[in-house]
């Protein structure tokens, strides 16, 4: 796979593609601590070490954890000569956070109007280069920043992350809904901490249960586009700074593929050609 062979696709209606920027496809998820941000990292670095131009916009004003993530929590962005963030390329990926810009330790007290404002901003003030993906890593819920970031953010698609527990299926309708009324399309489920393989016995037990992924796909027809296990190592090396595709060929392997069937599925979706069209001048 090469970035070549990454085409933009189209919009929703009502909104203009980001010129520089071909696919937004953002991570979802109903509620918080399902994995979403570590399924997003790897996500990212995955498409990335497939050869993309990859971006990551953190989009959790209100607890980022992108810059612990990437081992980057002293990062402060510099201001390029066109007034613009500059991202840190890490692990080949762009990445641009909330956090870069604020102490993550502190509490963010701020209105709806001014969040999504410093969202917009983000997304559009950030030196991001040519970028085959931007994946966002959406806040949590589906509150008033989801709402305004699905009708303003021209995204491709979405990926719902989820755990494979009944209960966890009830918010994740509720986002996948969401997303369904503004008429961006979901390409896909990540069933997150699937199963657990005990490193003493070697037995594997589906600790949060299973059959979410079997709801989704009756209720939504939505595919399965990968299973994680729940296992400690991805725990610590999120914790390090270090996500684990990049030292954990077992983990690996299964972003990779994520990351392979994501890109299958966004090259079904409608093209954009509005940028092939020359514009008509009044003369
Ligand atoms: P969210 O973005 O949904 O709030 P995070 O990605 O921050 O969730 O993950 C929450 C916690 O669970 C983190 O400590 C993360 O390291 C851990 N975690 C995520 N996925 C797994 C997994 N498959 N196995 C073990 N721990 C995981």
């Amino acid at each position: 796979m090469n970035q070549n062979s990454i085409i933009a696709h189209r919009v929703k209606q009502g909104l203009k593609r980001i010129t520089n920027i071909k696919n937004i496809i953002a991570i979802t998820s109903g509620k918080g601590g399902v994995g979403k941000s570590t399924t997003a990292i790897n996500f990212a670095v995955s498409l990335a070490k497939q050869g993309l131009n990859v971006g990551i916009l953190d989009a959790d004003i209100y607890g980022p954890s992108l810059p612990k993530l990437i081992g980057a929590e002293d990062y402060k962005p510099e201001v390029s000569p066109s007034n613009k963030f500059m991202p840190l390329d890490k692990y080949g990926v762009k990445t641009m956070s909330f956090g870069f810009l604020v102490d993550s330790s502190q509490a963010t007290i701020w209105r709806g109007a001014i969040v999504n404002k410093a969202l917009e901003q983000m997304l559009n003030d950030t030196e991001w280069g040519e970028l085959d993906v931007l994946v966002i890593d959406m806040p949590p819920g589906t509150g008033d920043i989801h709402l305004t970031i699905g009708q303003k953010f021209p995204i491709t698609a979405t990926i719902v992350v989820t755990t494979p527990q009944d209960i966890a299926l009830i918010d994740v309708g509720k986002s996948i809904g969401m997303f369904e009324k503004l008429a961006i399309p979901c390409i896909g489920i990540v069933e997150n901490m699937a199963v657990h393989t005990c490193i003493n016995c070697g037995h594997s037990e589906e600790i949060f249960g299973h059959g979410a992924k079997d709801k989704l796909k009756q209720k939504y027809n939505l595919d399965l586009l990968g299973q994680l296990p729940l296992d400690a190592n991805i725990c610590t090396q999120s914790d390090n700074g270090t996500p684990i595709v990049l030292n954990n060929e077992n983990i690996a392997n299964i972003y990779n593929n994520i990351a392979k069937l994501s890109l299958d599925k966004l090259a079904e979706l409608p093209k954009d050609y509005s940028t092939l069209i020359p514009e008509v001048k009044k003369i």
